[in-house]
Protein backbone atom coordinates (compact mmCIF):
# COMPACT_ATOMS: atom_id res chain seq x y z
CA UNK A 1 0.00 0.00 0.00
CA UNK A 2 2.84 2.26 1.10
CA UNK A 3 4.50 1.83 -2.48
CA UNK A 4 1.23 2.32 -4.32
CA UNK A 5 1.19 5.81 -2.70
CA UNK A 6 4.40 6.94 -2.93
CA UNK A 7 4.26 5.66 -6.79
CA UNK A 8 1.19 7.82 -7.10
CA UNK A 9 3.24 10.91 -5.36
CA UNK A 10 6.45 10.02 -7.99
CA UNK A 11 3.31 10.24 -11.14
CA UNK A 12 2.19 13.31 -9.39
CA UNK A 13 5.30 14.97 -9.78
CA UNK A 14 6.35 14.09 -12.88
CA UNK A 15 3.18 15.56 -13.98
CA UNK A 16 3.76 18.80 -12.65
CA UNK A 17 7.54 18.39 -14.01
CA UNK A 18 5.80 18.26 -17.56
CA UNK A 19 3.63 21.26 -17.10
CA UNK A 20 6.73 23.26 -15.47
CA UNK A 21 8.39 22.45 -19.00
CA UNK A 22 5.22 23.25 -21.31
CA UNK A 23 4.57 26.20 -19.64
CA UNK A 24 7.97 27.57 -20.13
CA UNK A 25 8.10 27.16 -23.30
CA UNK A 26 9.18 23.38 -24.05
CA UNK A 27 7.35 21.19 -26.78
CA UNK A 28 6.29 17.43 -25.96
CA UNK A 29 8.24 14.89 -28.69
CA UNK A 30 6.88 11.40 -29.44
CA UNK A 31 9.37 10.02 -28.20
CA UNK A 32 9.50 8.51 -25.00
CA UNK A 33 11.97 7.75 -22.20
CA UNK A 34 13.31 4.25 -22.43
CA UNK A 35 14.26 4.23 -19.06
CA UNK A 36 11.19 5.78 -16.93
CA UNK A 37 9.34 5.32 -20.10
CA UNK A 38 8.00 8.90 -19.24
CA UNK A 39 7.65 11.44 -22.70
CA UNK A 40 10.69 13.58 -23.67
CA UNK A 41 10.36 17.23 -23.82
CA UNK A 42 12.54 19.33 -26.24
CA UNK A 43 13.47 22.65 -24.29
CA UNK A 44 13.29 25.95 -25.95
CA UNK A 45 17.48 25.71 -25.44
CA UNK A 46 16.80 22.57 -28.28
CA UNK A 47 17.85 20.30 -25.23
CA UNK A 48 16.00 17.34 -24.84
CA UNK A 49 15.00 16.79 -20.96
CA UNK A 50 13.15 13.66 -19.32
CA UNK A 51 11.01 14.71 -16.55
CA UNK A 52 11.28 11.06 -15.43
CA UNK A 53 14.32 10.77 -15.05
CA UNK A 54 15.28 14.75 -14.37
CA UNK A 55 18.20 14.53 -16.58
CA UNK A 56 18.65 15.75 -20.14
CA UNK A 57 18.71 13.53 -22.76
CA UNK A 58 21.11 13.41 -25.53
CA UNK A 59 19.74 12.39 -28.83
CA UNK A 60 21.37 11.98 -32.17
CA UNK A 61 19.59 10.30 -34.86
CA UNK A 62 16.44 8.12 -35.42
CA UNK A 63 17.32 4.68 -33.94
CA UNK A 64 21.06 5.44 -32.54
CA UNK A 65 18.50 7.40 -29.68
CA UNK A 66 17.81 4.94 -27.64
CA UNK A 67 21.64 3.04 -27.32
CA UNK A 68 22.83 6.84 -26.46
CA UNK A 69 20.07 7.21 -23.61
CA UNK A 70 20.80 3.65 -22.54
CA UNK A 71 24.82 4.12 -22.37
CA UNK A 72 24.41 7.85 -20.52
CA UNK A 73 22.52 5.89 -17.92
CA UNK A 74 24.65 2.65 -18.06
CA UNK A 75 27.59 5.72 -17.01
CA UNK A 76 26.12 7.28 -14.77
CA UNK A 77 25.14 3.87 -12.62
CA UNK A 78 28.40 2.74 -13.33
CA UNK A 79 30.23 6.17 -11.74
CA UNK A 80 28.23 5.27 -8.69
CA UNK A 81 28.84 1.53 -8.53
CA UNK A 82 32.60 2.43 -8.66
CA UNK A 83 32.42 5.19 -6.33
CA UNK A 84 30.46 2.80 -3.45
CA UNK A 85 32.54 0.00 -4.25
CA UNK A 86 35.89 1.67 -3.24
CA UNK A 87 34.29 2.63 -0.28
CA UNK A 88 32.86 -0.30 1.05
CA UNK A 89 36.55 -1.97 -0.10
CA UNK A 90 38.22 0.89 2.08
CA UNK A 91 36.18 0.09 5.16
CA UNK A 92 37.09 -3.29 4.68
CA UNK A 93 40.52 -2.86 4.83
CA UNK A 94 40.26 -0.83 8.21
CA UNK A 95 39.21 -4.04 9.54
CA UNK A 96 41.73 -6.12 8.22
CA UNK A 97 44.86 -7.59 9.20
CA UNK A 98 45.61 -10.73 6.90
CA UNK A 99 48.22 -9.28 4.49
CA UNK A 100 46.62 -11.47 1.55
CA UNK A 101 43.31 -10.31 2.41
CA UNK A 102 44.75 -6.67 2.16
CA UNK A 103 47.11 -6.90 -0.90
CA UNK A 104 43.65 -8.24 -2.28
CA UNK A 105 41.57 -5.52 -1.36
CA UNK A 106 44.03 -3.36 -2.93
CA UNK A 107 44.17 -4.81 -6.00
CA UNK A 108 40.34 -4.53 -6.12
CA UNK A 109 40.16 -0.64 -4.64
CA UNK A 110 42.91 -0.28 -7.70
CA UNK A 111 40.64 -1.71 -10.78
CA UNK A 112 37.82 0.01 -9.46
CA UNK A 113 39.65 3.37 -9.41
CA UNK A 114 40.53 2.71 -12.62
CA UNK A 115 36.66 2.38 -13.77
CA UNK A 116 36.15 5.19 -12.06
CA UNK A 117 38.77 7.43 -13.92
CA UNK A 118 38.01 5.75 -17.29
CA UNK A 119 34.40 6.61 -16.99
CA UNK A 120 35.07 9.97 -15.69
CA UNK A 121 37.15 10.30 -19.24
CA UNK A 122 34.34 9.35 -20.95
CA UNK A 123 31.96 11.56 -19.87
CA UNK A 124 33.87 14.34 -20.14
ZN1 LIG B 1 13.42 9.03 -18.06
Amino acid sequence: MRIFVSREKDEAIRMKRMVDLLRSGATMLADVCPICNSPLFKLKSGEIFCPGCEKRVIFVKEGEDITKITQIQAISELTSTASQKIMELTNMAKFESDLDRLYEIGRCVLTWLEIFERVRKMQA
